[in-house]
C-alpha cells in the first residue's frame, strides 16, 4: 500500500530531507586522499545527531554504520571502516538517510576523489543527469515506468547499464516503501503518480555489464565484472504544485 503525505507530512520530510543532505555535504567536503570511510561515516553520524535526527541507516537491517559508503566497482552498500582509505582517482558513492520527527530522508551522491579519469566523470555526470531525466517524469498522471523508462534511455545512449537488480522505492515513515522505483521500465506502465507521494529515485549505473554480485560480509554489492559504478539518490516529494526534492540543499550537487 502507498502511504500518500499529507502537507505536513510533507513539511516534516523537508526537515529530515535537510539534514540529510546537508550531512552528504559535510561528506563531500571531507572526501580527499588519504581519507578512511570510518571518518566520514562518523562525521555523518555526528552531524544527524546533533541536528537532533537519528542515523537511519544505523541498525537497519543489522547495518553496522550511518552510511553506505561504497568505492570504485563497489556499486552499493559499502561498510564503512578504519581500513578502507580513500586514494587520488577513486570514486566513492556514499549514502545516508536521517530520521527526524519520524519521517526519513534517503539520499546518495558519488565523489571523486582528487583528479580521477575522464570515464570516471562522464559515469558521475551521466548518472546525475538520469536521475533527472527520470524526475522530468514526475507528474501527477505519468505512471513508475515513465521514470525508469527515462532513466535507462539516457543511460543506455552513453553506452552504459543501469542495474536491475536494486531499485528507488517509496520513502516516509519507513525508508522503504512501496512502490518499488525501478531504473528501467516501460513508459506508460505501472502505478500511476499522485499528489502526496513520496519516493526515492536512485540510478545505480554501470561502465560495464550491469551484472552485480554481494560480497561475503552480507552487504557490499560490487559489479560482477569489476567495472566503475556510480549512484545518485534524492528523496521526492510529488505535490499538487510539482515536484519538490527534499534531499538536495545545494543545486550543483
Ligand atoms: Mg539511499
Ligand atoms: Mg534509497
Amino acid at each position: 500500500m502507498i502511504h500518500l503525505k499529507n502537507s505536513a507530512q510533507i513539511t516534516a520530510m523537508k526537515d529530515a530531507g535537510r539534514i540529510t543532505g546537508e550531512a552528504l555535504l559535510l561528506a563531500r567536503d571531507m572526501v580527499r586522499p588519504g581519507v578512511t570511510t570510518y571518518e566520514i561515516d562518523e562525521a555523518i553520524r555526528r552531524y544527524i545527531e546533533k541536528c537532533g535526527a537519528k542515523p537511519t541507516f544505523l541498525g537497519y537491517g543489522g547495518f553496522p554504520a550511518s552510511a553506505c559508503i561504497s568505492i570504485n566497482d563497489e556499486v552499493i552498500h559499502g561498510i564503512p571502516s578504519k581500513k578502507r582509505v580513500l586514494k587520488e582517482g577513486d570514486i566513492v558513492k556514499i549514502d545516508t538517510g536521517a530520521t527526524y520527527h519520524g519521517y526519513v530522508g534517503d539520499s546518495a551522491r558519488t565523489i571523486p576523489v582528487g583528479a580521477v579519469s575522464a570515464e570516471a566523470r562522464k559515469l558521475i555526470e551521466v548518472t546525475r543527469n538520469s536521475f533527472f531525466k527520470g524526475v522530468e517524469q514526475v507528474k501527477i498522471g505519468n505512471r513508475i515506468g515513465d521514470i525508469g523508462a527515462a532513466i535507462d534511455g539516457l543511460v543506455v545512449a552513453n553506452g552504459y547499464t543501469t542495474v536491475k537488480r536494486y531499485v528507488g522505492h517509496g520513502v516516509g515513515e519507513e525508508m522503504h516503501e512501496s512502490p518499488d522505483v525501478p531504473n528501467f521500465g516501460t513508459a506508460g506502465r505501472g502505478t500511476r503518480l499522485c499528489a502526496g507521494m513520496t519516493i526515492a529515485i536512485e540510478p545505480m549505473v554501470n561502465v560495464g555489464r550491469e551484472d552485480v554480485r554481494e560480497l561475503p560480509d552480507g552487504w557490499t554489492v560490487k559489479t560482477a565484472d569489476g567495472s566503475l559504478s556510480a549512484h545518485y539518490e534524492n528523496t521526492i516529494a510529488l505535490t499538487s504544485d510539482g515536484v519538490l526534492i527534499l534531499t538536495q540543499v545545494e543545486k550543483d550537487f
